[in-house]
């Protein structure tokens, strides 16, 4: 899936969204990292973070997909609406399971 020119992956959009980030300019964000501090994430730029991931990959890592929720990118604010309104759905279709095999079991 991508949005614009940004490829998305759901995994790092899940881990995207706890993150820590403060914008630091129009288009540059400082997010929270793990094996340093934090990146410098300038989403004007061809390459808006300089971590292993992006440098690997292109565009599309968790950084720059924190600094877009912080932007509020409304394509990936939709993509989160609907991974959390999927959980709700599996949540209550576990909880009917749970309840159905309780009352058998009665
Ligand atoms: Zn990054």
């Amino acid at each position: 899936m991508t949005v614009g020119s940004t490829p998305i992956d759901l995994g790092r959009l899940r881990r995207a969204v706890g993150r820590r980030v403060k914008r630091i300019g129009a288009a540059r964000f400082l997010v929270e990292g793990r094996s340093e501090p934090s990146y410098l994430v300038d989403l004007e730029s061809d390459t808006p973070c300089s971590c292993v991931d992006a440098r690997a990959r292109g565009r599309g890592c968790l950084h720059e997909l924190c600094a877009r929720l912080h932007a509020g990118d409304s394509a990936l604010v939709y993509l989160v609406a609907e991974m959390l309104a999927a959980a709700e759905r599996e949540a209550r279709t576990l909880r009917v399971r749970s309840r159905a095999r309780a009352s058998n079991a009665a």
